[in-house]
């Protein structure tokens, strides 16, 4: 087997992951030369056949995924996305281990505090010198060509996804909104979102 190549991330070991929703299979990635490791969770056989792939791309909220935050709509879109998935018997979620965009843990809650003063999303990453989402999404060339998926039905309300996706050669035969968890809390930060980094919402 060649061992020279571009990936920037290999799989490593796959088991079953029973969850509320279904049984999944959970698929371990570690990053080729670099410390983060990602997952994703596949149900039904997703690399066989014509029929395209619902799939999400969802990038890792601590806050959001595990410990209950309204301040976003992360845990509540992780949810639908395994419920829509276990629904249709098919599909995967790539779980990216990018915390806060691409910042890191300890960045979004000194992001979190600025916006506790007055700043909304995108001007506490700012004033903190990142740019506004610093995410990359080129392992999930790798993470799907291992899971052989090359067509697919994207859940997800950022163009920007469908964009990314049609640029690393995933074909995108529609894009799925995942409109869930508006709430007091995040009703600024989604409406922030829509405005400044064109999620496509329903006011
Ligand atoms: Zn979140």
């Amino acid at each position: 087997m060649s061992v020279s190549d571009d990936r920037l991330v290999r799989h490593v070991a796959a088991c079953q992951l029973p969850t509320p929703f279904g049984v999944f299979t959970l698929h371990g990635f570690e990053e080729v030369g670099g410390p983060r490791e990602h997952v994703a969770l596949s149900l039904g056989e997703v690399g066989a056949g014509e029929v395209p792939v619902l799939i999400r791309l969802h990038s890792e909220c601590l806050t959001g995924d595990a410990l209950f935050s309204l301040r976003c709509d992360c845990g509540f879109q992780l949810e639908a996305a395994l419920e829509a998935i276990a629904r249709e018997g098919r599909g995967a979620v790539l779980y990216l281990r990018q915390e806060g965009r691409g910042i890191g843990l300890i960045n979004k809650i000194r992001a979190y505090k600025l916006q506790d003063g007055g700043a909304d999303t995108v001007e506490a990453n700012e004033q903190l010198g990142f740019p506004a989402d610093m995410r990359d999404f080129r392992l999930v060339r790798d993470m799907l060509a291992e899971l052989g998926i090359a067509r697919v039905r994207v859940m997800t309300n950022n163009p920007r996804k469908v964009e990314t996706l049609e640029k690393i050669g995933i074909e995108v035969v529609e894009r799925v909104p995942l409109e869930v968890g508006r709430n007091p809390h995040n009703d600024r930060y989604l409406s922030t979102k829509m405005a400044k980094l064109g999620h496509m919402l329903s006011g």
